[in-house]
């Protein structure tokens, strides 16, 4: 798909790295939690880094507001960065925890003058039982223990969009290790029917803060994963039809719901769906359909569909076998149609990143099949980053395995948290600063 259709996703980094619940594991580096979180600092290198992407990458793109927790931006903040990145053609996706109020999101979502600010909104939430100190759940023992915090936190979404017009676009995020790996069919079954449109599964790495690694994460498999995607969900969940990247990093899957059914956008076992992904790609790839308004994508298919009128059949074909698969159209009578996408993202261990990485900026193709592996999924990369400073654009992985960690240092200077003065403080462990109760580092800091 990238370089026919899509160029991949983008994300942000060393802006505010900062994090207040206290996951096993954690991709942030140990230095992280040192850092003030700054909405001007923020909403600069944003703007750098969005700049860069657009002129290196072109003027539409995805990109996550990562690098932290973004809900410890406050509400004006976060929606100053995410006016910056669609100002550089970007469709924004914050990346959270989910452990917010409405308040929170009324707040990003409505400006002090009560006008909405947005009419669309797009998060990506991480739940699963290896996160720890979430206020609602602070110590699950199992992912069902998690539904309740994940129907709450759609519900705030709906309930946005009833009360001032806002709409969504939620994603679901779960790392998954040998503890959880069970559960998730039974993730997958419920988060389907929650109201999010994509579930996302990352297999855990040994990357970010090593003191947070727990367990042999290389016991599972991408298909142990996507097996228990599929029971979830009860069918097969073709991937190989649209392939995003590498196989080994990721798995993609476009479909929707049909009350409690999923059906494929393209069946990888159907000739006539891969008939007309490759005459998708090869007669119309090259439009821009995503980041304009739905009549502009409409107009300029109509206008790519006029320039080769021979991909109607084809289009006509599909559309059929889909409607049939999906059990005619008398099945919209059996509840609810909404996208629904399964993803699988695998990122690398530090410990193979790291050289892998090192010998790519030498040219270098390492001789080692297993370093040789990373090489080659490095180079597939679809998950981007943007060093302006450099000039460079940079793997996520590569990003979190090498140049997190001397990143947050430097944070770590630029951005102290500023010590709590002792006599300001009552407790007996006083000059060690940390978070407040909303996460804001600041000198309203109390002391642990
Ligand atoms: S190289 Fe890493 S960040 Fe890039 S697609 Fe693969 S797993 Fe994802």
């Amino acid at each position: 798909m990238v370089g026919r259709h899509a160029i991949g996703c983008e994300g942000t980094h060393g802006v505010f790295p900062q994090c207040n619940l206290t996951c096993k594991p954690c991709y942030h580096s140990s230095d992280a939690n040192k850092v003030r979180i700054d909405g001007e600092h923020t909403v600069r290198e944003v703007a750098r880094q969005m700049a860069y992407l657009r002129a290196r990458r072109g003027p539409r793109g995805h990109a996550q507001l990562i690098g932290g927790e973004v809900s410890l931006l406050t509400p004006d903040d976060h929606a100053a960065v995410l006016h910056v990145m669609h100002d550089h053609g970007r469709e924004p996706m914050s990346m959270t925890h989910g452990d917010f109020d409405y308040d929170y999101l009324q707040r990003l979502a409505v400006g002090p003058d009560g006008r909405r600010r947005f009419t669309r909104l797009s998060f990506a939430a991480h739940f699963d039982s290896l996160m720890r100190s979430r206020r609602t759940m602070p110590r699950p023992r199992t992912e069902a223990d998690l539904h309740g915090p994940r129907r709450a936190f759609v519900q705030m979404f709906a309930r946005l969009r009833r009360e001032h017009g806002v709409r969504s676009f939620l994603a679901h995020n779960m790392t998954v290790t040998p503890a959880n790996l069970a559960e998730v069919a039974e993730v997958a079954h419920a988060a389907s029917m929650m109201g999010f449109s994509m579930l996302s599964f990352q297999p855990a790495a040994f990357v970010g803060d090593d003191r947070r690694w727990d367990g042999s994460y290389r016991e599972i498999t991408n298909d142990d994963l996507w097996t228990q995607i599929e029971t979830g969900i009860g069918t097969r969940v073709p991937y190989a039809g649209l392939q995003f990247g590498d196989q080994r990093c990721n798995r993609t899957s476009f479909g929707f719901m049909i009350g409690s059914t999923w059906h494929p956008l393209i069946d990888d076992t159907s000739p006539h769906d891969l008939a007309a992904r490759d005459t998708f790609l090869t007669n119309l790839g090259g439009i821009t359909l995503g980041g304009v308004p739905k009549w502009v994508a409409a107009l300029r298919l109509a206008r790519g569909v006029a320039a080769h009128p021979h991909v109607v059949p084809v289009g006509l074909r599909y559309a059929r076998g889909l409607v049939q698969r999906a059990g005619g159209l008398g099945a919209l009578r059996h509840g609810r149609v909404w996208p629904m996408t399964f993803v699988l993202h695998a990122f690398m261990d530090a410990a193979d990143v790291a050289p892998a990485w090192a010998m790519l900026q030498d040219d270098q193709v390492s001789e080692d099949p297993h370093i040789r592996a990373t090489q080659e999924r490095l180079q597939a990369c679809v998950y981007t980053m943007a060093h302006p400073e450099t000039g460079m654009l940079v793997p996520a992985c590569a990003q979190h395995a090498v140049l997190d960690a001397d990143e947050n240092a430097q944070l770590r200077t630029l951005l102290p948290i500023i010590p709590v003065v002792a006599d300001q403080c009552t407790c007996s462990t006083a000059g060690v600063p940390t978070l407040d109760g909303a996460g804001h580092g600041s000198s309203s800091n109390t002391c642990r």
